[in-house]
């Protein structure tokens, strides 16, 4: 390829929102590094990871936002959204208040959003059933998916469903 031929070339930002402790940095962690911490504390500021996911043949990159412990004084700022194409919002299928929350995220956004069910590891005091994350990702126009962090499922499924949703919307 030469020089001057145009490399087409895509950047999408992309949030993760939900309750604290929900599991949202170690989904981030577990896409991004393979990593899990089991005591992971809430960070101070806000951290992104990039990701590059071939599609079509062509290089996309997904830069994806971690909230660092705002979410526990709802004071997730408008400059976080800005400019974001798509979310994942976090509930614990083990804390039913995690998913009874889910509605209020759902006020403040207004992008190609995936709901997520984490730590399905956690199937002995599950408090959230599949049938019940479905037909609220189903009522509210979402996609839909458990993972768990810990022990991997699901999780780079859920963050490239998302990027190649948004990849589909402006390609
Ligand atoms: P955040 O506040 O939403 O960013 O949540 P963290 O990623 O900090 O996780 C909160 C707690 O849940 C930590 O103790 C994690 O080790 C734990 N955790 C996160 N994901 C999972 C998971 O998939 N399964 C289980 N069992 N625990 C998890
Ligand atoms: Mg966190």
């Amino acid at each position: 390829m030469s020089d001057d031929e145009a490399v087409e070339e895509y950047l999408f930002k992309i949030v993760i929102i939900g309750d604290s402790a929900v599991g949202k940095s170690n989904l981030l962690t577990r896409y991004a590094r393979n990593e899990f911490n089991a005591h992971s504390k809430a960070t101070i500021g806000v951290e992104f990871q990039t990701q590059s996911v071939e599609i079509d043949g062509k290089d996309v990159k997904a830069q994806i936002w971690d909230t660092a412990g705002q979410e526990r004084f709802r004071a997730v700022t408008s400059a976080y959204y800005r400019g974001a194409f798509g979310a994942l919002l976090v509930y614990d299928i083990s804390r039913r208040a995690t998913f009874d929350n889910v509605a209020r995220w759902l006020d403040e956004l207004n992008l190609a959003r995936m709901l997520v069910g984490n730590k399905c590891d956690l199937e002995n005091i599950r408090e959230v059933t599949l049938e019940e994350g479905k037909s609220l990702a189903e009522a509210e126009g979402l996609f839909f998916i458990e993972t768990s962090a810990l022990d991997s499922t699901n999780v780079r499924t859920a963050f490239e469903i998302v990027i190649r949703e948004i990849y589909n919307n402006v390609s």
